[in-house]
């Protein structure tokens, strides 16, 4: 399967000869490879965007909000074929690419449909005067996005981005490019304007690069990596885009001993592993308070131990492949460093045991068994660094204090989770974090009219509901004397 960039309204070959392998993470093998787009190929493409905006960003709100939901009614009617597509692509089950990433690539588009279609300016009156404030399009967005929920968060800025009236060029992961090519299929099927969404494949030190750089693009959305978010905030700052970084995370989840141990475990075990511990949103450092941290990790570690790892097209896998070769090795390398670290392997620790487990055509895949840790100390680097894998470090605590103390011992500041059933001691302590969003009782429980993004090495800027359509406008305020 060879794909192509999305310009102008058209697929269309890259201008140079060479591909990218894209590999299936649950068996190693090259199955599909996407251009290596150059810098003419990013040019071309922000240029059809440019000549689109204006056409397309005089457009009403509702004249925009009927294209997003056209595009949801076909995004809905390929459901099956994003979440098989999305599970082959990531090395994740089909029950959670169809329960997560389908469901919410769909419902990003109603919803940023509805929240458009409604959207009005705001008037301040004044004794002697009243002030009008109005949303304008910013211009050409590059949108950026990592590999762990592609589709999800590529809709998830597209959405909103074309909604406020922008055109936008998009470049998804080169290792997880399945879905953005059906997005790109689905829009033309639609017939959305020319121009108006573009997609160039490629790497991130390539396309990517040139396209955060590029002088003709007015905004930047990124979602990754904290050390990439760092290049491509210096090289969007020259030219003052505007940027929103959703970056890396270390999430604690904060048990205490007052909670309903059965609802938490279960709910704890969900924020460490899903999608292979592959979000960023994961709780990977659970804080236990003591007086009921031998109870918590036995039964934390009977149900870790239970999740059935393997084929991710089966219904019943629970934990896929990890992404890559390279990034199993990193997460490997951290078990590494936590052995280093005076770290015990409450479970885990590597991937024998799955290895023998699985069928002969997924023996070249990226496997690891869930990890959980013990006795390391909250301020290990396997503590407080991001490894963005199925590996989770325990730590005790014993005051509220002292709980919001180690929470906060990371330059990471994006989600967390607590676990109580004194629901007053759950907000003061989600008030004490630095962080962007805390759940008690919950975890990844998304209202997306909420605010979402971080803190610190989390990230700058929010997204979601009216603050994304807070950062994907300009706003513009005419006062007027009476
Ligand atoms: P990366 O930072 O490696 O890549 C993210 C995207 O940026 C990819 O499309 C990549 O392209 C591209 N890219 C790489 N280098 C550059 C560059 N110099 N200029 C412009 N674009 C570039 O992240 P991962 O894909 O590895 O994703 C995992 C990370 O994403 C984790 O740290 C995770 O926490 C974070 N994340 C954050 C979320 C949030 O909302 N805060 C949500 C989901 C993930 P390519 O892959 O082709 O090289």
């Amino acid at each position: 399967m060879d794909l192509m960039n999305y310009v102008d309204g058209k697929f269309q070959a890259h201008t140079g000869e060479e591909w990218l392998d894209v590999v299936e993470p649950a068996t190693g093998r090259q199955f599909a490879r996407v251009p290596l787009s150059s810098p003419s190929d990013v040019d071309s493409a922000i240029l059809a965007a440019r000549r689109a905006q204006p056409e397309w960003g005089g457009l009403s709100h509702s004249e925009r909000a009927d294209w997003l939901e056209i595009i949801a009614d076909e995004l809905e009617s390929r459901y099956e074929d994003i979440a098989s597509l999305e599970s082959r692509d990531t090395g994740k089950p089909i029950s959670l690419a169809r329960a997560v990433d389908a469901n919410r690539s769909v419902a990003n588009f109603r919803f940023f449909a509805d929240m458009i279609r409604d959207h009005r300016g705001e008037v301040f009156e004044m004794a002697d005067a009243d002030n009008f404030v109005t949303y304008r399009p910013v211009g050409v967005g590059a949108l950026i996005t990592p590999w762990n929920l592609p589709l999800y968060l590529l809709s998830w800025k597209v959405a909103p981005a074309i909604g406020m009236g922008n055109t936008v060029v998009c470049k998804p992961s080169e290792m997880t490019p399945l879905t953005a090519n059906l997005l790109m299929e689905v829009i033309d099927k639609v017939g959305l304007p020319s121009g108006v969404v573009n997609l160039v494949h490629g790497n991130g030190d390539g396309a990517g690069s040139c396209l955060v750089s590029h002088s003709d693009v007015d905004l930047v959305s990124f979602t990754g990596g904290t050390s990439t978010g760092a290049k491509v905030a210096a090289s969007a700052s020259p030219h003052f885009k505007k940027i929103s970084l959703e970056l890396g995370g270390k999430n604690s989840s904060i048990v205490f001993a007052d909670c309903d141990l059965k609802k938490t475990i279960e709910g704890v075990g969900r924020a460490a592993f899903l999608n292979q511990g592959q979000i960023c949103l994961c709780g990977s450092r659970v804080l236990v308070q003591e007086s009921i941290y031998d109870e918590f990790v036995e039964g934390f570690i009977d149900s870790v131990e239970s999740l059935k790892i393997g084929d991710p097209s089966e219904e019943s896998t629970q934990l896929g492949a990890l992404i890559s070769s390279d990034h199993l090795q990193k997460v490997k390398e951290y078990v590494s460093i936590a052995k280093d670290e005076g770290g015990h392997f409450l479970t885990g620790g590597d991937d024998l045991k799955i290895r023998s487990s699985l069928s002969r055509d997924l023996e070249g895949g990226y496997w690891m068994a869930p990890t959980v840790i013990g006795g390391l100390s909250p301020d290990s680097r396997c503590s407080t660094e991001e490894i963005f894998g199925p590996v989770v470090t325990v730590h005790r605590f014993k005051t509220e204090e002292e709980a919001i103390e180690i929470a906060n011992g990371t330059r990471y500041g994006l989600a967390g989770s607590v676990w109580t059933e004194d629901l007053e001691k759950g907000r003061r302590v989600a008030e004490g974090i630095r962080t962007g969003m805390v759940w008690v009782n919950t975890w990844l429980h998304r209202d997306l009219r909420t605010p979402f993004g971080g803190v610190g090495d989390s990230g700058v800027g929010r997204e979601g509901g009216k603050w994304s359509l807070g950062f994907f406008s300009e706003t513009l305020n005419v006062c007027v004397k009476r």
